[in-house]
């Protein structure tokens, strides 16, 4: 196994003219992040924490710096990286004042519980290394809102690298004028993200109510388990989604590096690349790719 890939998104949601240069530029950045680490034979644990930090840095997405807020007004966070050798998932859930939250899962990811939130996620951030600051940080200024308006969105990424080893990373700022402590779908493995190494990665971003009630990100592993196409797998999910109505977008890659992603949302920002394609090719919306 010699094959390296990588797929990331930064978010099922409606993307203004205006905006789409800077997430397609996001989106590069992060994508060279995650590649420089697995075109020099690195893992894909760093790849997609890599990825997913430059994504949480970059005030465009709802993740790390430029979360929204929440009913009161203040930023909380959720984060999770799954590996899909053993297992190992990593997840903190409602936190404040992680810089970047990602690196809070990832330390997580070593440790015997899967998820860690509020308060408690904060304290194990800073006895762990990952840089903590102040709530109000995250929050850029002029930008995050509160209103009924219900921002939302996500980033996400899935990894395979040389050894064939896969690991999936997702962070978001949730909803919009959320109550304080809600959980979405992110930091939960079989809803909002999996990883098999056996079987593939995938990600979700959308309505995370809706997108854990139908556990979508299990739905997608059961697909591939039954040798469903992975574009085909993430469209079958969504429509499952549909059933109860919601919005949302998927991106998955298999150990043999196809990839597949499928969005019902207006617009779902993805990029990737892999060791026998590595010209980056980016997409605000999934018909691009078709032209
Ligand atoms: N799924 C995220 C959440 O519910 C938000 C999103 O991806 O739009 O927290």
């Amino acid at each position: 196994m010699s094959m390296w890939s990588l797929i990331l998104h930064g978010g099922a949601k409606t993307i203004e003219p205006s905006d789409e240069a800077a997430n397609r530029k996001g989106c590069a950045r992060a994508l060279q992040a995650g590649t420089d680490i697995l075109a020099a034979g690195g893992g894909a644990i760093d790849a997609v924490l890599a990825a997913v930090r430059a994504l949480e840095d970059d005030p465009t997405f709802n993740a790390g710096y430029g979360s929204v807020l929440n009913a009161e007004g203040e930023v909380e966070t959720c984060a999770a990286l799954m590996e899909g050798n053993r297992f190992q998932v990593g997840a903190i859930a409602a936190a404040q004042g992680i810089r970047n939250p990602i690196e809070a899962a990832r330390a997580m990811l070593e440790e015997e519980p899967v998820l860690i939130a509020g308060r408690g996620a904060h304290l194990f951030a800073r006895e762990h290394g990952a840089a903590t600051c102040r709530p109000e940080d995250l929050a850029p200024p002029g930008k995050a809102s509160t209103g009924p308006e219900g921002r939302h969105d996500t980033v996400g990424a899935v990894a395979l690298d040389r050894d064939g080893r896969m690991a999936t990373a997702v962070s978001t700022g949730g909803v919009e004028g959320k109550p304080p402590g809600r959980v979405g779908d992110s930091p939960q493995p079989g809803c909002g993200f999996y990883c098999d190494d056996r079987l593939g990665g995938v990600v979700f971003s959308g309505d995370g109510e809706h997108i854990a009630r139908c556990m979508l990100a299990a739905g997608v592993m059961h697909a591939l388990s039954e040798q469903i196409a992975p574009d085909d797998a993430v469209r079958a999910a969504l429509e499952r989604l549909e059933e109860i109505g919601g919005e949302a977008g998927g991106i998955l890659l298999t150990p043999l590096g196809q990839l597949g992603f499928a969005h019902n949302s207006s617009h779902f920002a993805v990029a990737f690349a892999s060791s026998e394609a590595p010209e980056p090719r980016i997409y605000l919306r999934k018909d691009e790719a078709a032209e």
